[in-house]
This record gives structure tokens, C-alpha cells and sequence, in this order.
């Protein structure tokens, strides 16, 4: 029965590991099919915000309640991991509490004890949380959390997931009680690893069952435990869920630049140094010169790996003026179109063996003029997200190539537009007439 157990247990594990790895080979894939990006400056500060943004979450707690209870899922889904490595050996090696047995009769023996019982209490604490969440979106139905974008798939991605965390956490406390009552027992196979916080309560619930069917739904709560987070491993790479990974790497190559800062094109800026200083030597012609960004691929890697980090939490959204006095723009969705489009992409290379043009692009087939001309460049969505992705920047690049390349502006900007070219400010006076303020004084 062991050997069956340890054989299913290993087959299982491979297969999830291909799976994983192949998706995660194939996200990667699809980010670098980005353009470069400046991201080795000021390591020692992007160190700083991976710290502090992504592993301490300091930006969650501009909202405290909501970051309380996200922390305590998040910290019951890193503390969980120590029990994780010690199922794991248990199954490929085909022993039970390997780690706890080992411990017993040294003076670790209380640590597996505290670790164990810390599980028990942030298992418990993220499954508050979780019925808090659920809550939120289902029955008190937030605002952001029930935006066009969201309809459909991505509001059951979020549902799925903290319904797994429900099973999950009820596969932990069978597990463990059913096991401590099996240690009460005196049981061969089980022998006493602590007295576990919560479980040596909930394990009552058993004192009328035979040892074989206690035994039983230990299995089943080991089994249940490790196929969820099996389960969750191969679902992570298809689902917003990806932030638990892609957090770290993002807010490290967050940029460092100040807040209002808006990268230059350098083709202008050389056209400009020309224009203003003609002993500087002549731009060279390039008919293949793009402006801004019409797809994906002309944006850079930073973007794309902000597209599959970005949670749907919609914080970017509710802080967004245009999107709060009733445009169409919404940051998150040019973030969840962005992730769509690549997506899409990346499955034409997977088909083709190569990239060719399917006949759509970001701009105009996932993300509209109208969208795009809403944006102020206020920042309010970058200063908002909890793991410091810029819609704005995709924005910026997308409306770029939209006024560059198709002259495709709304007329009152077109005439802006003139008046700069022509006057040098955006009000129609020329610029002779600059100094008749003064004429009266
Ligand atoms: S920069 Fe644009 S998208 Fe971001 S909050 Fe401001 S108006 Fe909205
Ligand atoms: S861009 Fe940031 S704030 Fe906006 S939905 Fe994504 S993670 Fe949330």
C-alpha cells in the first residue's frame, strides 16, 4: 500500500513539474519578446522596493483593513511551504512526518511542535480572510471589484482560488486532527510529534470512530492537502494569481525614476537637439523608425511583466480621475488587455513555430482610442498599485503611435498641437504678441 502511494505520489509530482515548468518557460518566453528595458541602475534601491513593496507589502497598507487580512493569507501561504517540503519527502520517500520524527527526543522536538501549531493559527486566519474576500465580491459587491473587465472569467479565477484556500485549510485541520488522534491512540504508524494547537481539539470530533476510518480520512486530508496545492501550482501560471511569484522580480525592476517622470522618445529628442543647434550632426533616416508602441512587442519586457503581475485588485481604477467621472478608461484593463494580447501572441508562436502577424493588435483591437485619450498622466494608478506596475507608461507608448503614426487625436488636441508647432505654446498667439502684457505697465 506504501509502495502504491509513494509511486502515485511521484508520478503525480512529475507531471506537475512539467506542466509548471513548461507554462512558466512559455510566460517567460512571451515577456522577452519585449524590448529592452534599463533595469540595472540603482540596484541597491530596487533592492529597497522589492523589500519593503513586495515582500513587506507596504503599499497594501494604504488600505489597513483589506492588507490585515491579505497579509494573513499571504503569511500562511509562505509558512505553509515548511510543512509543504516535509509532505513532499514524506511522499517520495514514503514515510509519515519524517521531519517530526526525526525532531523527537532532541531539543528541536518543540520547534516542529511551534511550527506545526504557527500553521494551525495563520491556517485559520487566512480562512477568515478568505470568507471576508468571498465576501467583498460576492455579497457586499465592492465597486472595483465588479467593473466591465471583470465579468466572466476573471471574477471566477478570483472565486476559484479562495475556494481552494476553503479546501485547503479544511484538508490541514483533517490531517492533523485525524493524525493526533491516531498519536492519542498510541498508534503504530503514528507516533506523537506534539500536541498541535488547534487539531488536539478538533480531534474529538473522532473519539467514536474505529482507528481505520480515522486513518482513512487522514489519508484523505493528506491527499486532499497536497493535490490542492498540486492543483494550484499548475493553475498559478493561468491565473492573476501569478503575483505571489511575479511580485518579487516586478517591484525590483520598478522604476526608481521621480514619480512624474515621463521617459523621452531619443528619435525626437535628436530631431529636436537638431532643429534647435544645426552644427549638431544630422539624425540619420530610418524608414523603419516606429513611434511609440502598436503591439505588444514594441513595448518593453517591463511591461509585459507588469501585464502578468498585475492582481485585477483594481486599486489603479478606483483611484483613476478619468475613470472616476465616468470615461471609459480603466488602468487594469489596459493591464489585463495588455496580458490578453500577449497571451494571444505567444500562442500563435506556440502554433507556428514563429511569430506571424495574426492581423490584430493591442491598439485598436484590445485597447481603444477613446481609452487611451481619457488619460491625464496624473500617476494616480502607479502610485496605487500595491506592486508598482505603470499602466501609464503603456499608455503613454500606445497614444504615442497613435498621434505619430496614424495623426489619430481628438481635433481639440490637433489644434493644440499646431499652436505649439507654429507658436510655441499651446494657445494661439504668436509669438511676437508674447510681451503685450507688459505695454500697459
Ligand atoms: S495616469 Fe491615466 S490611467 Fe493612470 S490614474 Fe491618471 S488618468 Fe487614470
Ligand atoms: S495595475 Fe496594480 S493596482 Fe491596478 S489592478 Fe493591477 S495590481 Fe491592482
Amino acid at each position: 500500500m506504501h509502495l502504491i502511494q509513494q509511486v502515485l505520489f511521484i508520478s503525480v509530482l512529475s507531471a506537475v513539474a512539467y506542466v509548471f515548468i513548461k507554462k512558466s518557460l512559455s510566460i517567460y518566453r512571451n515577456i522577452m519578446l519585449g524590448k529592452a528595458f534599463n533595469s540595472y541602475s540603482s540596484s541597491s534601491e530596487r533592492m529597497k522596493n522589492m523589500l519593503l513593496v513586495g515582500l513587506g507589502q507596504k503599499k497594501m497598507f494604504a488600505r489597513p483593513i483589506a492588507a490585515i487580512f491579505h497579509l494573513f493569507i499571504y503569511a500562511a501561504f509562505v509558512i505553509t511551504q515548511i510543512e509543504l517540503i516535509e509532505i513532499v519527502l514524506d511522499g517520495i520517500l514514503g514515510q509519515h512526518r519524517l521531519l517530526g520524527n526525526a525532531m523527537q527526543g532532541t531539543s528541536l522536538a518543540g520547534l516542529y511542535n511551534f511550527t506545526i501549531s504557527f500553521i494551525e493559527i495563520l491556517s485559520l486566519l487566512a480562512l477568515i480572510a478568505t470568507f471576508v474576500f468571498l465576501s467583498r465580491r460576492n455579497l457586499i459587491k465592492l465597486p472595483r471589484f465588479n467593473m466591465a473587465e471583470l465579468k466572466g472569467w476573471p471574477m471566477k479565477d478570483a472565486n476559484f482560488i479562495l475556494l481552494g484556500e476553503i479546501f485547503l485549510v479544511t484538508c490541514i485541520f483533517t490531517m492533523n486532527s485525524a493524525d493526533f488522534a491516531l498519536q492519542a491512540r498510541g498508534n503504530e504508524h503514528y507516533h506523537f510529534t506534539g500536541n498541535f494547537v488547534l487539531s488536539q481539539y478538533i480531534a474529538s470530533i473522532w473519539s467514536g470512530c474505529s482507528d481505520t476510518t480515522i486513518i482513512l480520512f487522514e489519508r484523505l486530508g493528506w491527499w486532499g492537502h497536497i493535490i490542492g496545492i498540486f492543483g494550484f501550482l499548475v493553475y498559478l501560471p493561468f491565473s492573476k494569481h501569478l503575483h505571489i511569484l511575479l511580485a518579487f522580480p516586478n517591484t525590483y525592476f520598478s522604476r526608481t525614476e521621480a514619480k512624474g517622470y515621463i521617459s523621452n522618445m531619443p528619435e525626437i529628442t535628436r530631431e529636436i537637439k537638431y532643429m534647435m543647434d544645426p552644427t549638431q550632426p544630422a539624425p540619420e533616416a530610418n524608414p523603419d523608425m516606429k513611434f511609440g508602441a502598436r503591439d505588444v512587442q514594441d513595448l518593453t519586457w517591463k511591461n509585459l511583466l507588469d501585464a502578468y503581475s498585475c492582481t485585477e485588485c483594481g486599486r489603479c481604477t478606483s483611484a483613476c480621475p478619468a475613470n472616476l467621472t465616468g470615461k471609459k478608461l480603466s488602468p487594469r484593463k489596459i493591464m489585463m488587455d495588455t496580458r490578453d494580447r500577449l497571451e494571444e501572441v505567444g500562442k500563435v508562436i506556440d502554433t507556428k513555430g514563429k511569430w506571424e502577424d495574426d492581423g490584430k493588435k493591442l491598439l485598436h483591437d484590445y485597447i481603444t482610442q477613446e481609452e487611451l485619450s481619457a488619460c491625464t498622466t496624473c500617476n494616480a494608478c502607479v502610485e496605487e498599485c500595491p506592486i508598482n506596475i505603470s499602466p501609464l507608461d503603456i499608455i503613454v507608448q500606445l497614444r504615442r503611435n497613435l498621434i505619430m503614426e496614424e495623426s489619430n487625436a481628438p481635433a481639440e488636441w490637433n489644434n493644440m498641437f499646431g499652436n505649439i508647432e507654429t507658436n510655441g505654446a499651446p494657445w494661439k498667439f504668436s509669438q511676437q504678441d508674447r510681451g503685450n502684457w507688459s505695454n500697459e505697465m
